[in-house]
């Protein structure tokens, strides 16, 4: 077992991460209920009740640069199976925002996907697939991924050649300025 010094606990993370999830941590008992139903708890580096036990003991460094934040797919089955009624799928929302934000981002790919998700909606009020995968593509080094589906998903008109942009694009792009406002981005 790993011995704990005190003086790494960063309380000012505890304290953070419960105000802005808007849960009480400390309600945690470490069940495991919500490792046992997570979906991805196999791709995790580390399990996401061990995750929370992280944060009671403000380990700030290495929950932020855990790579389970972001393999984490907000299905909230944890949220369901959780008997202390913690929004555990929340916590982990809190998390992705509190790492992004400090600069800890641990799956750079993952990162890059948002965003360019992100700035497709922006730009046409929904998204644009076949604009993603190219950015996307292009930014990982690997032009051709997944090329071959292309093709067929065009065909079921699954996909779309050009961008058909909403009716409110405009409205989209006000929300997406007022947040980097409200953010001071
Ligand atoms: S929300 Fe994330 S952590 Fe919770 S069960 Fe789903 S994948 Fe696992
Ligand atoms: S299910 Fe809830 S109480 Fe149990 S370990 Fe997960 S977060 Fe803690």
């Amino acid at each position: 077992m790993e011995i704990l010094d005190l003086a790494s606990i960063d309380r000012d993370f505890i304290k953070a991460v419960e105000e802005e999830s808007g849960q009480d941590i400390s309600l945690c008992y470490q069940c495991g209920n919500c490792t046992a139903g997570c979906p991805y708890a196999f791709a995790f580096d580390i399990p996401v009740h061990q995750i929370m036990r992280l944060i009671q003991v403000g380990q700030k460094e290495e929950v932020l640069r855990s790579h389970a934040i972001w393999l984490c797919a907000t299905c909230e089955t944890c949220t369901t199976r959780c008997p202390r009624n913690i929004d555990v799928a929340r916590v982990m929302d809190t998390l992705r925002i509190m790492a992004r934000r400090e600069g800890m981002v641990s799956e750079a790919g993952i990162r890059r996907f948002h965003d360019d998700f992100l700035d497709s909606v922006k730009r046409h009020g929904r998204v644009y697939e076949v604009g993603l995968l190219l950015k996307y593509n292009l930014q990982s080094g690997r032009p051709f991924a997944d090329a071959e589906l292309g093709p067929k998903l065009l065909g079921k008109g699954k996909l779309h050649y050009f961008p058909e942009n909403i009716k409110g694009v405009g409205a989209v792009k006000e929300i997406f300025e007022r947040f980097a406002k409200k953010r001071g981005l």
